[in-house]
């Protein structure tokens, strides 16, 4: 899924050097967003610059990202096997899934110049391949930790066992 910003006419580009907000009429130059929610929260974090924008499905990745690979469809075989070598377990949370419920996580995702082959595949749970998304695996980590973080916070503000917890934390993540 690769979902733009647009007005109609013009797209929401991402400035790599001020990090700031820019438009363009070029859709090969839009920034590129993998779910509405993530494109939405561009649009609640600058509602005046994004005013009147909204998201919309590009048919194929715009230009600079890969053309979409047609997915291998994987045999029932070869399935089993990705599902036997995480031992019955999602790769992703860790929780037991069944062979049924497996999706084909790719490690190192497609639209990141993953490649479409056993090697990078790994067993898990539907919504955890979700949540994971086009996240490469060096930073899945990191964005596990922000999101942990954060609704800790939100939930355990305050606690004494939760302020040593993430003291500890900060010392290897
Ligand atoms: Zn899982």
């Amino acid at each position: 899924m690769a979902i733009v910003l647009t007005n109609g006419e013009c797209y929401i580009s991402h400035d790599n050097r001020t990090g700031g907000i820019v438009k363009t009429g070029n859709v090969e130059e839009a920034q590129v967003f993998y779910s509405c929610n993530t494109a939405m929260r561009k649009v609640f974090k600058a509602p005046s610059k994004c005013k009147g924008y909204y998201p919309f499905e590009l048919d194929e990745p715009a230009c600079g990202h890969k053309s979409k690979q047609e997915r291998k469809k994987y045999s029932k075989e070869a399935r089993k096997m990705v599902y036997e070598k995480a031992d019955g377990c999602c790769m992703l949370c860790g929780q037991g899934l069944l062979l049924e419920d497996m999706t084909l996580d790719h490690i190192v995702p497609l639209s990141m110049g993953g490649k479409d082959e056993m090697a990078n595949l790994q067993a898990a749970h539907r919504e955890c391949n979700q949540f994971k998304s086009n996240i490469l695996p060096e930073d899945f980590l990191d964005r596990v930790v922000k999101i942990f973080t954060y609704q800790m916070e939100q939930n355990h503000s305050g606690n004494q066992v939760w302020g040593v917890v993430q003291e500890l934390l900060g010392k290897i993540v």
